[in-house]
């Protein structure tokens, strides 16, 4: 039986690394109808922050991948929260203390800052270097008399090689005389993650464990205490480095491109989009085809077509897939995505009333085919909220041809006739300017986007004729004729 976690720690908001793992777990507990899990990671607890783990929840919802036991959902291999679970890793780390498996160390931070320093100097990788591996109890006796508190170390066997087979990786080894005995416990008792991990792995039955790449070098040291506790080791799968367009290696700290899940839900990005391209990060689908549904991707995933290559975060290619997302979705669906941004940029007033409704919602539909996330539309409608526009180069060019005046002027003439000031009666207008100038196709058009929108290309002519409003275009079509 399948089943996978999602096992992040609450130190921040849902990384796209960290969703692209929840979803390749997800993604493959459809597949195979197994049982996708959310488990906290939360014993490193100078690193975690309030309120994450909700944001965390919060931000797998809203992508829809739903989870089938966690926190708030027991399904019997619970408490699903590391720091709930303390009970349990004190008995599993006594075992290892019992069978001399592992061991109490006293040395103190100073002292193993010191041992570092001095591996260094002398050009080796520091490592821990065994000084109470093998304390007697008159020794440790000492260390307790002085106030010492002690961390628990694991004890590495020497001159192993460590071997498993990763599903994304294929054969990995690891040289445990690379590894130093490593702390499984801090000195309050809280275990370390790579301990904890493990015990909650086994413990909460998990059949594979997906994860990104910074991890693969847990994997040995998580292995070697499967086999110490005499436990069947899972399949492990390590999915790729995700790479900015620079080919580097995506820091959270680089302000310049939007890593976290939530900054694209509020920039007004579709989840069915962000999920489609986040899947594409690594894997690659049989065909030609690149837009799945959350749905159609649970058929069709598995890890021999996903790529050990690192993945680039490309954000145009996210840009371009969302676009794909809003010209199928319904009127709702955009309107939900780009007004809160119109009113955010004091564009339109919150309370609006119905009129002004209806024609901020044609607006938003006007740009639909073009948007590429909610937030665009704020730019791509300046010339509706300005009183004043400004020719670009083209722009410029296309005024100075010597018959717009006489079309502007015979078109702001016929914008007088029209009964009732609305996209059809619009049309019909710029018809009767066609008869009385002589003037057709971009030699009409051309003149009159301009003068009403200030550069050459933008939606259908007709409706944002209307949307801009008759006294507007009226003024815009008299300042650009003279
Ligand atoms: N808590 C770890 C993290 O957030 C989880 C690693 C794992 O999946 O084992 O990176």
């Amino acid at each position: 039986e399948v089943r996978v976690r999602f096992a992040p720690s609450p130190t921040g908001h849902l990384h796209i690394g960290g969703a692209r793992s929840a979803l390749f777990n997800y993604l493959l507990a459809k597949r195979t109808g197994g049982t996708f899990i959310l488990r906290i990671e939360d014993t490193d607890q100078a690193r975690n922050i309030d309120a994450a783990t909700e944001k965390l929840m919060e931000s797998l919802r809203w992508l829809g991948l739903d989870w089938d036991e966690g926190p708030d959902k027991d399904g019997g291999y619970g408490p699903y929260r590391s720091m709930a679970r303390l009970d349990t890793y004190k008995k599993h780390i006594d075992i290892l203390l019992a069978e001399n498996k592992a061991y109490y160390c006293y040395m103190t931070e100073e002292e193993l800052e010191a041992e570092r320093e001095a591996q260094k100097a002398r050009g080796e990788m520091p490592k821990y270097s065994g000084r109470d591996r093998d304390l007697t109890a008159d020794e440790r006796a000492v260390y307790e008399a002085k106030g010492l508190k002690p961390v628990v170390r694991f004890r590495v066997p020497a001159g192993q090689t460590i071997t498993f087979t990763d599903s994304v990786r294929g054969e990995v080894s690891f040289e445990t005389d690379g590894i130093g005995d490593f702390v499984i416990a801090r000195r309050d008792g809280v275990p370390m993650y790579n301990f904890a991990v493990v015990v909650d792995d086994y413990l909460m039955k998990i059949s594979h464990v997906i994860r990104g790449e910074e991890h693969l070098s847990n994997t040995p040291r998580q292995i070697l205490l499967y086999e110490a506790f005499g436990w069947d080791v899972p399949t492990f799968a390590h999915a790729s480095l995700i790479l900015n367009a620079d080919r580097q290696k995506m820091s959270k700290r680089d302000e310049s491109l939007m890593q976290f899940v939530e900054q694209y839900q509020s920039q007004g990005y579709m989840p069915e989009a962000l999920v489609n391209f986040l899947a594409l990060l690594g894997w690659s689908p049989v065909g030609e085809e690149e837009i799945f549904s959350l749905a159609s991707l649970g058929e069709q995933f598995s890890f021999d077509r996903v790529s050990k290559a690192p993945a680039v975060f490309d954000t145009d290619k996210l840009a371009w897939m969302n676009n794909q997302y809003m010209k199928a979705a319904d009127l709702d669906t955009v309107v939900d995505l780009a007004l809160p941004h119109l009113v955010k940029s004091r564009r339109i007033n919150r309370d609006g009333n119905d009129a002004q409704l209806a024609w901020v919602r044609r607006l938003i539909g006007l740009y639909q085919e073009q948007m590429q996330y909610g937030a665009e539309i704020v730019d791509l409608t300046t010339i509706f909220f300005q009183t004043e526009i400004t020719y670009d180069e083209e722009a410029r060019t296309v005024l100075a041809e010597e018959q717009v005046s006489e079309v502007l002027k015979g078109f702001a003439a016929a914008l007088q006739e029209v009964e009732s000031f609305t996209a059809p009666e619009i049309k019909k207008a710029i018809k009767a300017t066609q008869k009385a100038t002589g003037q057709k196709g971009k030699k009409l058009f051309m003149p009159i986007r301009v003068a009403v929108s200030g550069v050459t290309h933008g939606p259908e002519l007709g409706d944002t004729i209307e949307l801009l409003g008759k006294e507007t275009v009226l003024t815009r079509l008299h300042i650009a004729s003279e």
